[in-house]
């Protein structure tokens, strides 16, 4: 009987669902051309903190939070009643505590519990900030995507590996990724996105840093393995990992470089052959120099005259970001090679802050959020400059409103077009879907990242997630708020239309 009941209340909700779908003006497009050339008002319903800085001084044209319909038109009520709710659930805080305390427990060896909890995590977290568990699952989001005006950036979700093995089987994994995006609808993947500590076991990118630290600060110091490549230092850049001569690569470490740069190799060209391009993340300091040395020595090998192929990625939360993306941009220049950089704020804060404490040195992190802040958008300005002059290519990697709406208003400035396939705004997927949908609307190239992959294997990027999305007042608030309104409208336009339905039918009768 109690399953009965289930099933029936079940068959209700869907259908409720559905009908209340019918209230959306689902198909996007229609969205994105009602609103290109329109303008704005100002995010009345956002909260307060999230909404001034958005305004600035002169008022906003670029983002319109008011109109909820317009903005998830693209998004069934289903997806959006599940993204609410999971949104919700992970601002509060003794819950994702509680969570992510359970997740390192002991009670995790425990077969059973960890089957529920797994079971769990898979309907919910996993769910809303995962594209995937394969490249078919990730394919259908793309789709979706796709449809509704925005593309995807694929991050198979691999992190460190440890050994030549490991990288081997990453290698094969993001080859296939690359191929996956052959099936898909022209466009509709922008890049691939890779880490380094996939393909290059972590033990050497750590020696290959120190030995590049090494040769910058003592000009005698040679390094017979290394190649042409760009600036990877300033003088502001963090040294204090290496404080004496590291010894020089022994015979299998060379050899183990050249595997790592054969992979990067087959990545690329694979990536390559499907026109989709490459961006590279950034990780933390004690590997970063070896991380920029190997992406620009591929953006040296593989970018076209007209366009990046290879992306690096700056953290604007580094003290040296601006120098380096300066250097880096003006040695490009000097070699006609138009340079492509995903600007993120950085995602390595509290380990890198605890590592310089440790050792006594000045942290290589701006002191204030708001230098960071400050960082982000003149690095973004600086770039958004370069474009629109001559080739070059520029990921804006931010959930951040009001660095988005800033750069959003300069890109407009210097007419840096849609078509031009120059800029890209990108947030991670299930992360300021708000903001990439006003993006949208107002005419903006646009992508998710989208990470995919077994739930065990996206463990860690789920914890990442789970942290960065906790307590009311996190980057989250302005999407669970929106959501909510969107999901109230869709109700009582539903219950409006029933209700029209019922006096009509009752008239008719009547007559
Ligand atoms: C598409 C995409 C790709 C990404 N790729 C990478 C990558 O390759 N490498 C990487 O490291 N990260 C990456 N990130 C994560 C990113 O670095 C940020 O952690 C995340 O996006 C939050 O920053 P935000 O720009 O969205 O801004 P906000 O939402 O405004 O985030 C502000 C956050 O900045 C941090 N912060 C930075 N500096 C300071 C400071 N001085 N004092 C206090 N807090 C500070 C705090 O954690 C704060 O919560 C990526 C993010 C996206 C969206």
């Amino acid at each position: 009987m109690a399953m009965i009941k289930k099933d029936v209340s079940f068959k209700l909700l869907r259908s409720a669902v559905h009908r209340v779908n019918a209230a959306s003006p689902s198909r996007c497009h229609q969205a994105q051309r009602a609103t290109t050339n329109a303008t704005t008002t100002i995010v009345s319903q956002a909260p307060q903190h999230l909404t001034a800085a958005v305004a600035g001084k002169d008022g906003d044209n670029i983002f319109n939070f008011d109109d909820t319909k317009t903005l998830f038109a693209s998004v069934p009520t289903g997806k959006l009643l599940h993204s609410a709710a999971t949104l919700n659930v992970a601002a509060v805080e003794p819950m994702v505590d509680l969570s992510l305390w359970v997740m390192n427990s002991k009670l995790m060896y425990v077969p059973l519990f960890k089957k529920v909890v797994m079971g769990t995590i898979k309907y919910t977290a996993y769910d809303h900030f995962v594209a995937g568990g394969d490249t078919v699952e990730t394919g259908q989001t793309v789709r979706r995507l796709w449809n509704s005006g925005v593309r995807g950036m694929l991050d198979y979700g691999v992190e460190h590996a440890v050994d030549n093995e490991s990288c081997d089987k990453a290698a094969q994994h993001l080859i296939k990724t690359a191929e996956s995006t052959q099936s898909l609808p022209p466009s509709s993947v922008g890049f691939v996105a890779v880490k380094v500590t996939a393909l290059c076991p972590v033990y050497l990118l750590k020696r290959l840093s120190d030995l590049l630290r090494w040769e910058h600060k003592n000009s005698s110091f040679k390094l017979p393995w290394k190649q042409q490549t760009l600036p990877i230092f300033s003088e502001t850049s963090p040294f204090y990992h290496t404080l004496q001569q590291p010894a020089p690569l022994n015979g299998e470490e060379e050899d183990d470089l050249e595997l790592a740069q054969k992979r990067l190799m087959k990545v690329c060209e694979k990536a390559f052959e499907a026109n989709v391009r490459i961006v590279i993340d950034a990780e933390d300091t004690a590997i970063q120099p070896a991380i920029d040395y190997l992406t620009y020595w591929a953006a040296i090998k593989y970018n076209e005259s007209q366009r990046p192929m290879v992306y690096g990625t700056i953290q604007a939360f580094m003290k040296d970001a601006g120098e380096r993306i300066t250097m880096t941009k003006i040695a490009a220049d000097k070699m006609n090679l138009p340079a492509g950089f995903k600007i993120v704020r950085g995602a390595y804060m509290s380990s890198e802050r605890e590592l310089a404490n440790s050792l006594g040195v000045e942290s290589p992190i701006h002191d204030t959020i708001e230098n960071t802040h400050a960082c982000y958008n003149r690095c973004a300005a600086f770039m958004l400059d370069q474009i629109s002059k001559r080739p070059g290519g520029l990921i804006l990697a931010t959930h951040n409103l009001n660095s988005a709406s800033l750069a959003a208003k300069k890109a407009r400035e210097y007419a840096i077009g849609k078509d031009s396939g120059k800029l890209e705004f990108a947030s991670l997927y299930g992360m300021a879907d708000a903001m990439t949908f006003a993006l949208r609307n107002a005419g903006f190239p646009v992508s998710k990242y989208l990470p995919f992959g077994p739930v065990d294997q996206i463990m860690p990027y789920l914890l990442r997630r789970a942290e960065e999305n906790k307590g009311m007042l996190s980057s989250s608030a302005l999407d669970r708020k929106l959501m909510m309104k969107e999901l109230k409208r869709r109700m009582k336009a539903y219950f409006t239309e029933k209700e029209t339905q019922h006096k009509a039918r009752a008239n008719s009768m009547a007559n």
